[in-house]
């Protein structure tokens, strides 16, 4: 592959980039074509064992004694450094996991926000001092945790970078970060930026790799102090049983099954565009992808007819030709896709989009599909799909739309359109997920919103001033001095 400037057959542990202790590697394919890019390291539990050496090093070093204004100033320093290279990080991501340019892009720009926020945040985390008993002085500190672990997933490599080692980089920690054996590349080119923007040796390691062999190694790792882990329910599970044989916290970004809310009095020209964007973005592998679509009865059918003219206008095809939709990540993701497209009866698909003419044979497209007339406990209702597959689903009243919204194991985010205020009000305290949209839905991403759900949706929260709280940990000072 050309243009990397990076090493991407190596680990990165200690500021210096090693052949992996493994000896082992794996191939990376483009999904948009089916064709081998590099190869990545494979780490394994020895390379995981180094990174969690190099990372007590330097919280024991340089990176340990750095105050918190000289942190933030190199955070700002990386995210500057990732926006002069946002173009460059765009390309790789769009041909490691399939992701259009322009939405490559973006992730990119939103890395370098979080750098930019956790930057200019990591002096601003403040204790309080606690009215006590006569002759006590006492305060709280916030400290960081000292070495966390960071095991992302695929499908917003940049995006989960940022908000997870960003945060915990400004609360002073150093970081072992394992991402996703399918989307290596940006993490890879991430580490060495921020060694050249001055990031001690051994603040942030890298090491790719299995999730079986290096993400099980770091999840079980006895120096390892918090472990953030973002990725599906089933290895959430298992991330946070190993963490507790170390009794070390865990915060979980798991999946979701989210719904946004229509109704019979909502602006529906203005809401349109987030309800089908929510669902096909990144080709419907989003965690907080809106996948149920809830709309009151009397306006069923036309919300049904003006998102069914939108998908079919959706174009797919490879990740450069930067259309609505790139190729699902793997071959393995689009037959999952698939069989869940094979439960709806042909009268259930209410609209597909168009896959582009002559696409490569072994790249992993499917078309985006809305669905209708499919129950609320329906499997296509309850399971995240994870692909462009929305549910339009009908409802009666309120209180039938809040039971439904709330029908799922999950509970990630909600949007809900209307114009009636107090029906605005009452939804947001009765909807069961993290974050719940009036009128909108994902508030442009803003990284200052804390984010992280309910149920299996996972618990804990990352972004915003959340984040730096859940990096560190709160100690009580108390001084009797009489
Ligand atoms: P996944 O759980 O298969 O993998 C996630 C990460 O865990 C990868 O780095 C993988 O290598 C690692 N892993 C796999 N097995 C492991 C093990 N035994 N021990 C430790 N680590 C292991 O998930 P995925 O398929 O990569 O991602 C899709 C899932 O992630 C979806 O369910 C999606 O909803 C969820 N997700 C959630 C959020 C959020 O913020 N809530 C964001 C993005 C994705």
């Amino acid at each position: 592959m050309k243009d990397l400037w990076f090493e991407p057959e190596h680990v990165f542990t200690g500021g210096v980039w090693r052949v992996p202790k493994s000896g082992a590697y794996l191939t990376v394919t483009d999904p948009s074509t089916g064709a081998d890019l590099c190869r990545i390291a494979r780490g394994n539990a020895a390379d995981i064992d180094a990174a969690v050496k190099a990372a007590r090093d330097a919280r024991a070093g340089d990176w340990g004694t750095m105050t918190a204004t000289e942190r933030g100033r190199v955070l700002t320093r990386i995210g500057q450094l990732v926006l002069e290279h946002a173009d460059a990080l765009a390309r790789i991501e769009a041909l490691d996991v399939g992701k259009p340019l322009t939405q490559a892009r973006n992730d990119a720009i939103a890395l370098a926000r979080y750098c930019e926020f956790y930057g200019g945040a990591a002096d601003k985390v403040m204790g309080d001092t606690i009215p006590y008993q006569a002759g006590y002085t006492v305060y709280t500190l916030r400290e960081p945790h000292g070495v966390t672990g960071h095991i992302v997933p695929w499908n917003y490599p940049m995006q989960i970078i940022g908000r997870s080692v960003g945060a915990a980089l400004a609360m002073g920690n150093a970081c072992v970060l394992k991402p996703a054996e399918e989307a290596c590349l940006t993490a890879l080119a991430f580490a060495d930026l921020a060694a050249q923007a001055g990031l001690p040796a051994g603040a942030l390691n890298v090491v790719p790799g299995l999730g079986a062999e290096a993400g099980a190694a770091l999840s079980a790792h006895p120096g390892v102090d918090h472990l953030s882990f973002t990725g599906s329910v089933g290895t959430g599970g298992l991330v946070q049983a190993a963490a507790a044989q170390n009794v070390a916290p865990v915060t979980l970004e798991l999946g979701g099954k989210s719904p946004q809310l229509v109704f019979a009095d909502a602006d529906l020209d203005a809401a349109l565009p987030f309800l089908v964007n929510a669902g096909i973005q990144n080709a419907g592998q989003t965690c907080s992808a809106a996948s149920r679509i809830l709309v009151e009865q009397p306006i069923h059918d036309r919300v049904v007819d003006m998102m069914a003219a939108r998908y079919e206008t959706l174009h797919v095809g490879p990740a450069l030709h930067d259309l609505d939709l790139g190729p699902l990540i793997s071959a393995r993701q689009k037959e999952i896709v698939e069989s869940y497209l094979g439960l709806a009866a042909p009268g259930q698909i209410a609209a597909q989009g168009q896959l582009a003419d002559g696409l490569p044979p072994g790249g992993c497209y499917v078309r985006p599909t809305l669905l209708t007339g499919i129950a609320p406990d329906d499997r296509l209702a309850q399971e995240e799909i994870f692909g462009p597959m929305q549910v339009v689903i009908p409802f009666r009243d309120e209180a039938e739309a809040i039971a439904i919204a709330n029908g799922t194991d999950y509970g990630l985010v909600t949007g809900v359109w209307t114009r009636d205020g107090a029906r605005q009000m009452r939804l947001a305290r009765a909807l069961e997920a993290g974050q719940v949209f009036i009128n909108n839905y994902g508030a442009a991403g803003g990284v200052e919103l804390p984010f992280g759900g309910v149920g299996k949706s996972g618990h804990g929260r990352e972004k915003g001033f959340e984040a730096l709280y859940g990096f560190s940990r709160l100690k009580t000072v108390a001084a009797l001095h009489g």
